[in-house]
């Protein structure tokens, strides 16, 4: 027989940190299930409602949202750039036209669809090769206060409504959109999953995380994620119907809403609705955590333990419970690993040096020295990702193994 336990101390820590890890996992997930009745939140987000947005296309949209009583958010671009919002120079601009205007009072009048406001003009600042495009970042505080509040006064004035809810375009914003955001008045500010350039701020977030052809996958893996509330919030775009290489026809869009709508344990709200739902989240830090978890900030984390998933919005705690889990998991993972191949270099060893005795004598230093070079073969050019730490734990594991008889 071969005795696996060589040192006491670490085996045991391993098998503590197991045990309390899967007893913590364990008692939580009955928790969670026990106290709360689970509830996944969808928003949709509609961007690019504009005096240019064809309005055959926006009148069949909001038709089909509003047949089966789901609430979307609207993204209405106040005064659009007239040529080409992609191009940077100066360009007439054009309001949203009476007829536009018309259509937003019907939405108003629904009471249960909200009206944003995306950006002022939706016309990029600067050429994409200069970071991207963007309405905002890189222009002056007081240029963005200014067109942040003309937008405003311009929608609440023709609407008669105060617009809480800010879409910055392309997702794009910086420090000085923020508090020229909440200097006007917004509460609420939806852009992507990414980190917020400011250290504090009253405003609430509420990032995209999805988009149409891949919300029912999201709304799987929402179930599988033990957060009672989980947020997915989808983006989509006139776009989306027409141009891309999957475009999805309007009998697919009626087809998902109806899904949607009939599925038990979703509750489909608009951005507000939401966040008016849970207010005391939804701040900075709960968007740079969700960010977080989802870069591969610990490399060697296996990826089948991350139980993350960029398309589902999560709360602080259950962040913070997650990463622990994944942690503990992930240690009992390189531990087995470990073990597994301790064993497998003992038993290699004691065949070969039972059956020839002038072999055991070299063994264990020519054992060595080819696993040595296995793992610099294997290591040379890879970043430590998770199957490098794999091998070299194995590999040192082995060379433990084949010293240690
Ligand atoms: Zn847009």
């Amino acid at each position: 027989m071969f005795e696996i336990i060589y040192y006491p101390g670490v085996v045991i820590i391993f098998i503590i940190l197991l045990v309390s890890g899967l007893i913590f996992s364990s008692l939580w997930f009955m928790d969670v299930k026990k106290s709360y009745k689970k509830q996944i939140f969808v928003v949709f987000r509609y961007d690019d409602f504009s005096s240019q947005s064809s309005p055959d296309l926006d009148e069949v949209i909001i038709q089909t949202l509003q047949n089966y009583r789901i609430p979307v958010t609207l993204g209405v671009i106040p005064n659009m750039a007239a040529v080409n919002a992609l191009d940077p120079r100066e360009q007439e601009l054009v309001p949203l036209s009476s007829d536009k205007i018309r259509v937003l009072i019907e939405i108003r009048d629904t009471g249960f669809m909200e009206i944003a406001q995306h950006g002022y003009s939706h016309q990029t600042f600067r050429e994409q090769t200069q970071g991207g495009f963007t309405e905002f970042v890189g222009m002056s505080y007081e240029g963005q206060l200014k067109r942040i509040k003309n937008g405003k006064a311009f929608l609440e004035e023709r609407l008669g409504i105060e617009i809480t809810t800010f879409i910055p375009p392309y997702d794009s914003y910086d420090s000085n959109t923020i508090i020229a955001v909440e200097a006007t008045g917004f509460q609420i500010l939806s852009a992507g999953l990414m980190c917020v350039p400011s250290e504090s701020s009253g405003l609430r977030f509420l990032p995209a995380t999805t988009d149409l052809l891949h919300l029912q996958e999201a709304i799987k893996v929402a179930r599988r994620i033990p957060d009672p509330k989980p947020i997915i919030t989808v983006l989509f775009h006139p776009y989306d119907f027409f141009d891309g290489l999957q475009p999805l026809t309007i009998q697919e869009f009626d087809k998902l809403l109806c899904w949607t709508s009939q599925q038990e344990d979703v509750r489909v709200l608009s951005i507000g609705q939401a966040v008016r739902l849970n207010n005391k989240d939804f701040g900075i830090s709960q968007l740079n955590k969700n960010h977080e978890a989802n870069q591969n900030t610990i490399s060697i984390m296996p990826p089948f333990l991350k139980f993350f998933h960029p398309s589902v919005y999560l709360r602080i705690k259950t962040i913070s419970r997650l990463r622990l889990i994944s942690i503990l998991l992930s240690i009992a993972f390189y531990f087995f690993i470990s073990i597994f191949s301790i064993i497998n270099a003992r038993i290699v060893h004691s065949l070969i040096s039972s059956q020839f005795d002038a072999i055991d004598k070299i063994y264990g230093p020519f054992a060595t020295a080819v696993l040595l070079s296995f793992l610099f073969y294997v290591l040379r050019d890879t970043t430590m990702g998770y199957k490098g730490f794999t091998v070299l734990v194995a590999s040192l594991s082995a060379i433990i193994g084949t010293w240690s008889q």
